[in-house]
């Protein structure tokens, strides 16, 4: 179980802005990115540049258009912005509240395929506490959701926690459970630097359909048929359950605000994340927000 206190907090941003540049896992191509501070109750927005018109797109869970493979936002006029999911982790995890990130492109880059590299540039720059308490969003009412074999739910908890389980037909990966405690920062040394994986018989019908076409073993575990292989093998023994609750931590950021709950993912990803929140947001009853 992962827990984390996120009661008595004050709103966060960053320090100071933040350039970075990479590769966009899907498409492949240069992206760059600015992260600016940004004031209280601005939450987290996704500002195209490339674009000269209704290139806002807000961090929410009403925006979210697309969860193949990646989490995809996009706004009233359809502008998107895909695989959010590592970046909004980090900033779950370092508790930000309030962000500007302007980007050139469509996707935000991969990286190493983990959020630590976010973390660590966020870290460098430092965090900013703000003059108003945190809204925190506190789930009153069990809600589960379902599709085939998988399945997520949150239930009422005095504190954020995650469990997630995963089961897949490969004998490198096959079942993973995870349960720890997150409390006083452990989401940078438990979680962010758990990197996204694939099978490597399904890398060429990914490409020829044009996707994971920037995918490489410099930001992806790749899982041969007896092996993995990256040559460093992997970061953590259970990394393919820890990126699953990476990917979890930073699809329930969208949210709009930190949760109380306790969150237990089983074989899911990001489509039920979101059929989860759309439930949750369903009925008034289901939560309410304190500070
Ligand atoms: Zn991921």
């Amino acid at each position: 179980m992962i827990a984390t206190n996120q009661k008595n907090n004050n709103q966060q941003t960053i320090a100071s802005s933040i350039f970075a540049k990479g590769i966009g896992l899907h498409t492949g191509s240069q992206v760059e990115l600015n992260l600016q501070p940004a004031s209280v109750d601005n939450g987290i927005k996704f500002i195209r540049v490339d674009k000269k018109n209704n290139n806002v797109i807000e961090a929410l869970w009403s925006n979210v258009s697309e969860t193949l493979l990646s989490t995809t936002i996009s706004n009233s006029y359809g502008l998107k912005i895909s695989t959010i999911e590592h970046l909004m982790s980090a900033l779950s995890g370092l508790h930000i509240d309030n962000l500007n990130i302007y980007i050139n492109a469509h996707e935000v880059p991969i990286m190493d395929g983990s959020s630590r590299p976010f973390v660590e540039m966020i870290e460098k720059v430092g965090i900013k506490k703000q003059n108003k308490k945190r809204k925190i969003l506190n789930i009153k009412k069990s809600i589960e959701v379902y599709e085939n074999n998988s399945s997520v739910k949150i239930v009422p908890n005095n504190q954020f926690s995650i469990d997630f389980e995963i089961d897949f037909p490969s004998q490198l990966v096959s079942k993973q459970s995870c349960q720890l405690q997150l409390i006083n920062g452990n989401y940078k040394t438990d979680i962010a630097a758990a990197r996204t994986f694939g099978f490597e018989k399904d890398v060429e019908h990914l490409r020829s359909n044009g996707l994971a076409l920037g995918g490489s073993l410099d930001n992806a575990v790749v899982v041969g048929e007896n092996e993995i292989l990256n040559k460093d093998g992997l970061r953590y023994t259970d990394e393919f359950v820890r990126h699953k609750i990476l990917d979890s931590i930073g699809d329930l950021y969208l949210a709009g605000a930190p949760i109380l709950g306790y969150f237990y993912g089983n074989k899911s990803g990001h489509y039920l994340n979101n059929q989860l929140l759309r439930k949750l947001f369903s009925n008034q009853n289901n939560y309410e927000y304190i500070s």
